[in-house]
């Protein structure tokens, strides 16, 4: 058994090529969401599952630290969706088939079905945690913990002191394909494959070009697309490719602007040429135009 002290929580950071969906505007739209319902509410009682979406903290220590505990605030940091309590913070990173729910009544046998973490709030609803393929994760970090792990994941692009500055410095640190760059979460938080290909593409960016070699006034292009692409997708309740769900159970519709995403072999929105696909960057098919991104 171990808790939230014993592993450095560094070490569930994921490499980046494991980072799968939700990303960042799924994860603020299920935080906004769900936010509201929340705050301020005891948590009466939970329930866990399943086991296997702990990390760095046993069944026991996460049901005694939620049961009578208080959520003070519900936030996001990168693609995980935080619940900061009394005591200490749940991080819960949805994963591709999981979503976060708050429900007016009991989770009904349905809803338990692929059910990870329950808990009953003090005016009678519920919060839901489900993963159907439970690529989840959860997290209960003491302060010390907290500051660790956030420590160690880039910056929020949506922040203010996301500048394109900080984003031509984090380009010029690495010889690595840019939109690999763009989705380690050591470096930049919360994008990650599909909002990667996107902000290349209509920042003109070949995603396979080193980092480095982007140039300034590309690099500045890229940050005003990521930031546009991030805003424009929370302002659609994100992207809905198959499981993710908002934080109300609804699907997002920013699917329906991807421009490059899943394309491969269809025209070029700008200039008709069929969209290339390419495996050599990271484990997943990258679409682009070799003819619009250089
Ligand atoms: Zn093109």
């Amino acid at each position: 058994m171990v808790d939230g002290r014993s592993i450095p929580p560094t070490t569930y950071l994921l490499p980046a090529t494991f980072q799968r969906v939700p990303e960042l505007p799924e994860v603020e739209t299920i935080v906004r969401d769900i936010r509201p319902q929340l705050l301020g509410r005891r948590l009466i009682s939970a329930r866990l599952w399943h086991d296997d979406v702990l990390r760095g903290v046993s069944r026991r220590s996460l049901l005694a630290g939620l049961r009578g505990n208080r959520i003070r605030n519900v936030f996001r940091r990168a693609k995980h969706a935080v619940l900061e309590t009394e005591t200490r913070r749940l991080v819960v990173q949805p994963g591709m088939t999981g979503s976060l729910l708050v429900l007016d009544q009991p989770p009904t046998a349905r809803d338990k079905a692929y059910a990870v973490l329950t808990a009953e709030l003090d005016n009678g609803r519920s919060l839901l945690f489900h993963d159907v393929r439970r690529f989840g994760t959860l997290l209960w970090l003491d302060p010390r913990g907290w500051d660790a792990y956030s420590g160690a994941i880039g910056p929020e692009p949506l922040d203010p002191g996301f500048t394109p500055a900080v984003l031509r410095k984090l380009l010029a640190r690495s010889a690595s394909p840019v939109k690999k760059v763009l989705m380690d979460q050591r470096a930049l938080a919360g994008v990650g494959n599909i909002y990667a290909q996107e902000a290349l593409f209509a920042a003109g960016v070949d995603p396979s070009k080193p980092a480095k070699a982007v140039s300034a006034p590309a690099a500045r292009r890229l940050h005003r697309e990521l930031v546009r692409i991030l805003r424009a997708a929370i302002a659609s309740e994100g992207t809905t490719v198959r499981d993710y769900r908002t934080g109300t159970g609804k699907s997002g519709s920013f699917q329906f602007e991807l421009l490059v995403y899943d394309r491969e072999g269809e025209p070029c929105v700008r200039c008709g040429t069929s969209l290339a696909g390419t495996h050599a960057i990271d484990a997943r098919i990258t679409v682009f135009c070799h003819r619009c991104q250089t």
